[in-house]
Parts: C-alpha cells; structure tokens; sequence
C-alpha cells in the first residue's frame, strides 16, 4: 500500500511544500476501518524531527522531509526510527521521506517493512546506539559496507536494469545494506508523478571484483 492514493494526497499537501524549508516538517498516519487518518504537521529544527501524535486507528506509517532541498534519501536515523516504531506497533508498516533528485525532481522514499521478526532480529543484534553516529550516519561494519557502495557505485561498478531517472548513489547504498542485513524492508522511490518503484541493490562478486546490481521493479 505504499503507493495509496489517499495517504499520498494527504501526505503531498503537507510535506511537498516544505523541502526548501530549513526545518524538518513530518505527520503521522494511522488506519481506521476504512480510511487513513493523516495528523497535522509538526516540526522543532533543522536536521531532526519529532513524529506527530498518531490520531485514532492503528499507527500505520509516518513522513517527513529532508531540508533545504537536499535529497530525500532515508537517513541511518530514520532506518533506526523506522524499526523503532515496528517494535513498539505491530501495525506499523511504511515510512516516507520527501527530498529532491537529480535536476531538481520531487523524489519520495517509502521504506516498507515485509517481514517484521527479520527486521525485530537486526534491531536486536545491530541496535542504534553501537551503530548509528551522531550524524545520523550508520557506524561500524554497516557503516563501511554503506560507504563502499556510494564509492562503487560513482565509480560505475554496478549493473542497473530498468532505469528510467538516474539513482542518487545513497539510496543504492541504502538498499544494499537493507539487502545485505537481511532487515526485513524494502526501499522504493517516487519520481514526480511516477508510481512507486522497488529498488533492489545486491552485491555480486566475481574474480575478485565486486559489482552492484540494481533493479527497479513496480
Ligand atoms: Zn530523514
């Protein structure tokens, strides 16, 4: 459901005006019997943000955006409040981010958890406070696994099917990690008016050289 058309609406009307902003902008979204229920905006300063009070209904999903038209890639912090939330609401399934892309694009991130025990199984043995730095950048082995793909990947090493707008190579980054950690989640990305698309980044290693494949699956 990650691409529900009442959730995005919603979801658009707040947080598509605010990414020039300065400040972090984010709302909360729970789901009541037949609809999604989509908080009022809240914010309290740049580079970090406090998710709205869920209204009535199960906490479903959240969204904020990346500021001063930085680009929308998830954070390590929002993998972290991601699995944060999924611990502490079983019903809780997608998080957004809004930020802009290659040519000044509108580019949203879902992050969508598809198998929760996974995701509950690397909290537990990665937990936040030995692996995500005060930048809000992962640490440690997730850390320079994460940085070499960024560097593979501007180094073109990498296979990709499917491409109809340029990747930010943080979000390949980010996707393999996801992939590589067996999280449980899956990263898709919205161009302007396109539907959402899974991106899927794995590591292929081969003679010795290690190659990205990506795919973009609807
Ligand atoms: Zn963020």
């Amino acid at each position: 459901m990650m691409g529900n058309a009442d959730i995005q609406s919603k979801m658009d009307a707040v947080l598509k005006s605010k990414m020039s902003d300065a400040y972090e902008w984010a709302v909360s979204v729970s789901k009541s019997e037949n609809s999604y229920n989509v908080s009022n905006p809240g914010t309290d300063y740049a580079g970090s943000v406090t998710i709205p009070a869920f209204l009535e209904g199960d906490p479903y999903a959240a969204g904020h955006n990346h500021t001063e038209n930085g680009d929308g890639v998830p954070s390590g912090g929002d993998v972290y409040s991601l699995l944060s939330y999924v611990s502490n609401y079983p019903t809780f399934q997608t998080f957004y981010v809004y930020g802009k892309g290659w040519g000044g694009a509108t580019e949203v991130y879902a992050m969508n958890v598809y198998d929760r025990n996974a995701a509950l199984t690397f909290l537990n043995q990665y937990p936040k406070n030995t692996n995500l730095g005060s930048n809000q950048k992962f640490t440690g082995t997730i850390g320079t696994a994460y940085t070499q793909a960024v560097q593979d990947y501007n180094a073109g090493k990498y296979n990709a099917s499917g491409i109809s707008y340029p990747y930010m190579s943080d979000a390949v980054a980010l996707s393999l990690i996801l992939n590589k950690y067996n999280m449980g989640i899956t990263l898709s990305r919205k161009v302007d008016n396109e539907p959402f698309k899974t991106i899927s980044a794995t590591n292929q290693v081969s003679g010795g050289t290690t190659t990205i494949n990506i795919s973009n699956c609807d």
